[in-house]
């Protein structure tokens, strides 16, 4: 007898992806990722199993979504290491296609547009990203015509854009959020993360200790989440502050004093040589209770 968990089928091309895909029977479940696999990842994969009878995972280093001045060259790459914990996690299909299988005819002339949304946060600091991303996950929805799609919270911009993309463009398959894994530390789950030196790693701590302090106050109203988190990054010098925002989650908009509800606390900062981003939910204006109960 043979317990050791079976190896997904690996598909490069798209006649290959065709045919794995036919072969699913049931409801089918789409992970994306950029491979450099970590427990974040393996997280969407576990909730995709519990509701959907097959898990599709894509590994794609999308070029489109990357500045001309940023980490595509650099961007780990561990494809052997990630393929264990696809299997491990008992993915069905791994999607593992090259630029020239995604994009045949090279950079697509059209492109979905990330719209307003697409120019706040991330987008002023990484212009063109969303485009990017929206079109190679539009892409792989065509592609794979999943029933669900999971997508972590950990990047909450990008979530609120895949979304709007799938109503605003009638995809028709679910958008699931899954929230966002932690080190034992606190520090966000990044294939990044690899990038910090030693020193960067401890000065990276102060993001979420800065959300976490940001959320303590949630019951005080907005100026006093805003004021809490600020003044645990002032105290980092090491760690070079691009935004810290307290948004609406569907505008991205500040949210004024008065302000009661759901909100985003989202911050990115560089340590080091490498960019990082984090955030937290929080319910402005409710007591403990309230936020326990929600
Ligand atoms: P990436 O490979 O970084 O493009 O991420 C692929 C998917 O994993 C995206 O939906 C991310 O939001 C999600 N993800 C990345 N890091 C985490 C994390 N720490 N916790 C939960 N989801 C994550």
């Amino acid at each position: 007898m043979n317990d050791s968990p079976r190896p997904p089928v690996v598909v490069r091309t798209r006649p290959e992806l065709e045919a794995a895909r036919a072969a699913l029977t049931g409801t089918v479940a789409v992970v994306m990722t950029m491979g450099a696999l970590h427990d974040g990842h393996a997280s969407l994969v576990r909730q995709a199993r519990q509701e959907a009878d097959h898990v599709v995972m894509t590994i794609f280093l999308n070029p489109l979504q990357f500045g001309r001045n940023e980490d595509l060259a650099k961007y780990p790459r561990t494809f052997d290491a990630d393929l264990g914990l696809c299997t491990a996690e008992g993915v069905d299909v791994v999607f593992a296609p090259g630029p020239d299988v995604v994009y045949p005819d090279g950079d697509p002339g059209v492109r979905v547009s990330a719209g307003r949304l697409g120019d706040l946060l991330e987008g002023k600091s990484r212009p063109g990203h969303f485009d990017g991303v929206l079109t190679v996950v539009a892409k792989l929805l065509h592609l794979i015509r999943p029933d669900r799609a999971y997508f972590g919270q950990k990047d909450a911009q990008q979530l609120l854009l895949i979304r709007r993309m799938v109503r605003d463009l009638d995809f028709g398959c679910e958008v699931v959020a899954v929230p966002t894994v932690r080190e034992s530390d606190g520090l966000a789950m990044s294939s990044r993360n690899t990038y910090l030196t030693p020193l960067d790693r401890e000065v990276a701590l102060v993001l979420p200790t800065a959300l976490g302090a940001g959320e303590s106050h949630a019951p005080e109203g907005a100026s006093a989440v805003r004021r809490a988190a600020r003044d645990v990054l002032v105290r980092e010098p090491l760690c070079l502050v691009d935004y810290l925002v307290l948004v609406h989650p569907m505008t991205l908009e500040d949210v004024p004093e008065w302000y009661r509800g759901e909100a985003l606390l989202a911050v990115a900062a560089r340590v080091g040589t490498t960019r990082l981003i984090d955030n937290v939910l929080v319910n402005i204006g409710a007591d403990g209770e309230q936020a326990r109960s929600v």
